[in-house]
């Protein structure tokens, strides 16, 4: 099992590590920095340094417990031996504010808006995409929202990672789709995200350590796609 630094620490930017297996250009190593696409945010991107030689690291694979780093050419490190891993932190960074914005407009709908209808999310290097369900949303009020969202921001709430048992997450509103409700279901210890007086959700993503780090949210774009579905499109700066 690959122990997973970034769920514990998301400003770790790099770590020493063991091979464990070695499949061409695939490696599978003990402990992982770099974040596996999910929950929306994509994967790291990165190095691998063996002997001062540098491999890219293409892409972050989970299989089952483990991470699988793919590196752009072999190594030439054998299973049992020691690289250092290192993320490209800017991106990350900048995946880290984007997520924890996702999280904090979540939590405005919720709080003045009785509703968390978010359905669906995706995080880019430079922006984010938001899909709400929500009758009624307008452009104008979604400006509101994210006005709202801004004045968090400046609140400066912390942002916390926790490790709740199944019985202590029990009776909290963690999880508001189907899908998160049944893979709560298969877990002993659930990861929580939560925001300081405002919101609080399992998840696996990383995020800043508080809310003043996101920036200021712009609503770049607002797309009807029906009369309860919205899109919407956020950058900061
Ligand atoms: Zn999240």
């Amino acid at each position: 099992m690959t122990e997973k630094l970034y769920l514990k620490d998301s400003y770790l930017r790099e770590t020493n590590a063991k091979i464990t297996n070695k499949n061409g250009s695939e490696i599978t190593v003990d402990t992982d920095v770099f974040y596996p696409e999910g929950g929306g945010q994509p994967a790291d991107s990165g190095k691998v340094l063996y002997k001062e030689t540098e491999y890219p690291v293409k892409d972050i694979k989970k299989d089952g417990e483990n991470i699988i780093l793919m590196l752009d050419k072999e190594i030439a490190a054998n299973e049992g031996e020691e690289i250092k891993e290192i993320i490209d932190w800017e991106k990350r960074y900048a995946h880290m504010k984007l997520h924890t914005a996702i999280h904090i407009i979540d939590g405005v709908l919720e709080k003045y808006y009785n509703s968390s209808l978010i359905t669906g999310n995706q995080i880019y290097d430079d922006r984010a995409r938001i899909d709400i369900s929500m009758e009624g949303l307008t452009k104008e009020l979604a400006s509101e929202i994210i006005e709202k969202a801004n004045a968090v921001i400046l609140e400066g709430h912390e942002v916390n990672v926790k490790f709740l048992t199944k019985e202590e997450a029990a009776n909290k509103n963690l999880v508001r789709t189907q899908p998160g409700k049944e893979l709560m279901d298969t877990l002993s210890i659930i990861r929580i995200i939560e925001i300081s007086g405002l919101d609080e959700q399992m998840d696996g993503g990383t995020h800043v350590k508080n809310t003043k780090e996101v920036g200021h949210i712009n609503l770049e774009r607002f797309e009807n796609k029906g009369k309860q579905n919205k899109r919407l499109y956020i950058q900061l700066n």
